[in-house]
């Protein structure tokens, strides 16, 4: 196996993330962790992108200096990861002198070489989202243009501005998109960019602003600060250690490129045009995959700090556990169209699939193992049946869904052999075997499956419940973390212990 670089889009530091802004967290952590079973060298990076016009704002009505606001929101972001088990190697924050010295030399180098210019805008300006929008973006309403993201309404404005010459780029974008069709993904967001977008032909776009100072400085003209495309996406280099002038640091040697960006549908446009586009410019290599995952939404409404119709990880966490959280949020969200969150969905889905059928299964079979056989399961040959022979289907079923990174298709797959193992213990009947002496070793044989049922969930669930997993490991009597090729024991010890998934059974 090789080497594996991931990250996740920063999330904004201008409010606590959301169970939204964490999706790209979670989904990241359990392709890391399964990229490690699998016995990859896997690198994680997230962070904060910190700048900009709305933190300006927020940092205002705080009362408090920019920095010191999103030292505030950034700790918070850190403790949420923290608690949804994210296990990054680093964070990069886009105050950091690390990255900021990194990217005004990036700029200088555009510039110097032609692929950055003075120009002038002139559009529709969303205030909140800091974004312009064109006369056919924005939506026409009897009270004027609104913006075509938020709905909020939008005023003219014209600044001089630096642009990114992405236009330049536009023949070997596309190229490269036609070339690499695992370049983005799911394909239905590949079919998005390139009929939005590349068909159309790629505008140049703004790299600078002169409307807020809470920014990296344009050294050479200090009436600029950078925008967040060359500030925030550069962070993916920066933090390997990347220099414009080629003495790189080893991670980015090592680790570059970047085997996948996750990100969320609402940034694909920036991660799959702009940021190729300014690699290309600086003569860095491209990541080889972009994936975009839809959005949560609540009860059929879009999650928004402003409408109050919003769910954090932490409340989650806290009242239901991680591995809940986790596995609902990796299990539910489907690969193109939106997913739906609300505290009911997510009960009942755990109840029915963790409860009622992994931690039945894990509490009923290690209960008889300790009832029948003091725990020591270690039937004479080892069994063959269709409930065996389905985990191992099951698993190569899991990885081939994994590698295509279907979460949900890979889930559905570790579960499978869950629910069979749950028949084979009423078809089977061990409380019946029990009764005659003369059935022990047919009655291991059932023990023996269920046991070794658990075992291959507890490989294929570790990346999506690194906590829940690693304690059923340990009831088993195997070792808390899994490798991938572990071959099944010729006997189980196991003790019982906690049970690792109580039914949620508050009113709701
Ligand atoms: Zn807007």
């Amino acid at each position: 196996m090789g080497k594996y670089y991931v990250t996740t889009a920063i999330p904004y530091a201008s409010k606590k993330p959301h169970i939204g802004n964490t999706h790209d967290a979670l989904l990241t952590d359990a392709v890391a962790r399964y990229r490690k079973l699998r016995g990859d060298d896997v690198y994680f990076l997230t962070g904060a992108d910190e700048h900009g016009i709305k933190v300006q704002r927020e940092a205002e009505k705080a009362g408090v200096t920019p920095q010191q606001y999103v030292d505030g929101v950034t700790a918070e972001m850190r403790s949420i990861w923290d608690l949804c088990m994210v296990g990054y190697d680093d964070f990069i924050r886009t105050t950091e002198e690390r990255h900021k010295s990194i990217v005004k030399k990036m700029f200088k180098k555009l510039y110097d070489q032609g692929d950055i210019y003075k120009g002038a805008y002139e559009g529709w300006y969303c205030v909140p989202d800091e974004a312009f929008y064109t006369d056919s973006q924005v939506v026409k309403t009897e009270t004027g243009n609104v913006c075509p993201d938020c709905g909020r309404p939008v005023e003219r404005l014209k600044e001089e501005t630096y642009f990114f010459r992405l236009s330049a780029y536009a023949d070997r974008l596309a190229a490269h998109i036609e070339a690499h069709p695992e370049f983005i993904q799911p394909e239905s967001r590949r079919n998005e960019i390139v009929n939005g977008y590349i068909k159309p032909g790629l505008q140049d776009f703004s790299v600078s602003r002169t409307t807020f100072t809470w920014g990296i400085p344009v050294e050479f003209d200090p009436e600029h600060v950078m925008y967040v495309w060359v500030d925030a996406l550069s962070n993916y280099i920066t933090a390997l250690g990347y220099d414009p002038d080629g003495n790189h640091g080893g991670l980015f040697q090592k680790y570059w490129p970047c085997d996948v960006h996750f990100i969320g549908k609402d940034v694909l446009r920036f991660h799959t045009l702009y940021w190729p586009g300014m690699l290309m410019a600086l003569g860095v290599p491209l990541p080889r995959s972009v994936y975009a995952h839809p959005w949560w939404m609540m009860g059929g409404g879009r999650l928004s700090k402003t409408s109050g119709n919003v769910l954090y990880a932490s409340d989650l966490v806290e009242k239901y556990g991680i591995d809940c959280v986790r596995y609902y949020c990796l299990r539910e969200m489907p690969v193109s169209r939106d997913g739906n969150i609300t505290p009911e969905l997510l009960v009942s889905r755990c109840n029915t699939d963790l409860a009622n059928d992994l931690g039945n299964l894990a509490s009923r079979s290690i209960t008889m193992a300790e009832k029948y056989f003091q725990g020591e399961v270690f039937p004479a040959e080892k069994p063959e049946n269709e409930v065996l022979t389905l985990c191992e289907n099951s698993k190569e079923r899991y990885a081939v869904a994994m590698d295509t990174l279907s979460l949900q298709q890979a889930l559905t797959e570790a579960m499978g052999p869950v629910a069979r193992a749950n028949r084979f213990i009423d078809e089977t009947a061990p409380w019946i075997l029990a009764k005659e002496p003369e059935k022990a070793e047919a009655l291991k044989h059932v023990l023996y499956t269920l046991l070794e049922t658990l075992r291959c969930a507890s490989v294929t669930l570790y990346p999506v419940m690194p906590r829940a997993m690693g304690k059923l490991r340990l009831q088993l009597g195997l070792p808390g973390v899994p490798v991938w090729e572990e071959a099944p024991p010729q006997g189980f010890s196991v003790r019982r212990g906690d049970n690792l998934f109580p039914r949620i059974t508050e009113e709701l």
